[in-house]
């Protein structure tokens, strides 16, 4: 099988992963590291860790039987596949999405239909909800706003996918704050739908890898059982405590992304030969009208590194930027401006 890779070479702007530009506030950290200290690090993390649950329950008006909490939430999406799908089963996935779905596909040995975006990088809801519903369907895996292209899918396209699904419906939201639209409401009415969320993306903090999942209580027992114990350290505990009060913060910067990736979007527009797609993330994908690996290379040399995602579905024309702080996105701007004057 192809493993997940990642081509880094260091630059100093580096827009490649989508990850936040701010770093936790130095006070949060040293109040994180201040707690840790009391602590006895011979001693594992509480078993559930109930405190942590309940104040993301309480974020999104869950008790806190309602989630689970994972070492990044690819960690649960992981769990989510050991517990649904085994050899055999369908798996059904709408592309170009994160690739580690289909990674995770390829472990469990699933039998992966993969539904293709519409032109225009919409979903197509008609042909998931016909896939859907066949039988031996365990799981329709859904990534909304969608890497790499940024699209989005309605609570009610959800709820209609939900409906049909002869298995679980599982919705990555782990750039929902760069968006706002969610499919959390459906948790009250379907008890097949997962939702997973990230402390990775908006939140600021992927090097604690620490996410979520969001489900009925039944389901979440059900996939508890085959997380490992223990799988959040207890430093990371102790910070997802604290960043998740951050509430004003999360907002504040993400609002900095959403009206930054607007003026991105609109610059990478009047470049001529470059097709920005519009984003509800805090990435644009944009085609060039040459060679991807050209342009690729050409910021590179400018110190600058985004993501060539040209070999995925749909994609072969295709980059993806991340927005970060905006030093960083004119540095990116200026290179690409200067870099498309050069490749043929
Ligand atoms: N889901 C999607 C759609 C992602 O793009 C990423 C990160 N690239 C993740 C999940 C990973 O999240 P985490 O760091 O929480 O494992």
């Amino acid at each position: 099988m192809h493993g997940y890779t990642l081509v880094q070479p260091a630059c100093p702007v580096k827009l490649n992963q989508n990850e936040c530009p701010f770093d936790v506030p130095d006070e949060i950290k040293r109040e994180v590291l201040d707690e840790a200290m009391g602590r006895n690090w011979g001693r594992y993390p509480d078993f559930v860790p109930t405190e942590v649950k309940t104040r993301l329950g309480e974020r999104h008006g869950l008790g806190p039987d309602h989630i689970l909490v994972g070492n990044g939430s690819n960690e649960l999406i992981q769990a989510t596949f050991l517990a649904a799908a085994g050899r055999g089963d369908r798996v059904v996935l709408s592309v170009p999405t994160f690739t580690v779905y289909a990674l995770m596909n390829t472990v469990m040995e699933g039998d992966l239909c993969q539904v293709l975006l519409k032109e225009g990088l919409t979903f197509d809801v008609d042909r998931l909800a016909e896939e859907a519903a066949k039988p031996r369907t365990k799981l329709v895996i859904l990534c909304s706003p969608n890497n790499p292209t940024g699209s989005m899918i309605t609570p009610e396209e959800v709820a209609r996918l939900a409906t049909t699904a002869s298995g679980l419906v599982v919705v990555d939201e782990a750039y929902f704050e760069f968006c706002g639209v969610s499919s959390i409401g459906l948790l009250e009415h379907f008890s097949n739908v997962i939702i997973t969320r990230t402390f990775s993306k908006a939140l600021g903090a992927a090097g604690l890898r620490l996410g979520y999942l969001m489900a009925h209580p039944d389901l979440v027992q059900e996939i508890e059982k085959v997380k490992l114990p223990y799988n959040v350290n207890l430093i990371s505990l102790i910070a997802a405590k604290r960043i998740i009060q951050e509430q004003a913060l999360i907002e504040e910067r993400s609002a900095f992304i959403c009206s930054e990736r607007q003026r991105v979007f609109d610059q990478l527009e009047a470049i001529s030969g470059i097709r920005p797609y519009p984003s509800y993330a805090n990435f644009i994908l944009f085609e060039v009208d040459r060679s991807v690996h050209a342009i690729f290379q050409g910021l590179i040399e400018q110190g600058v590194l985004i993501r060539d995602v040209s070999r995925y579905p749909m994609l072969d024309k295709a980059m993806r930027v991340t927005i970060g702080a905006r030093e960083e996105n004119e540095a990116f701007l200026d290179a690409l401006r200067e870099v498309v004057q050069i490749v043929e």
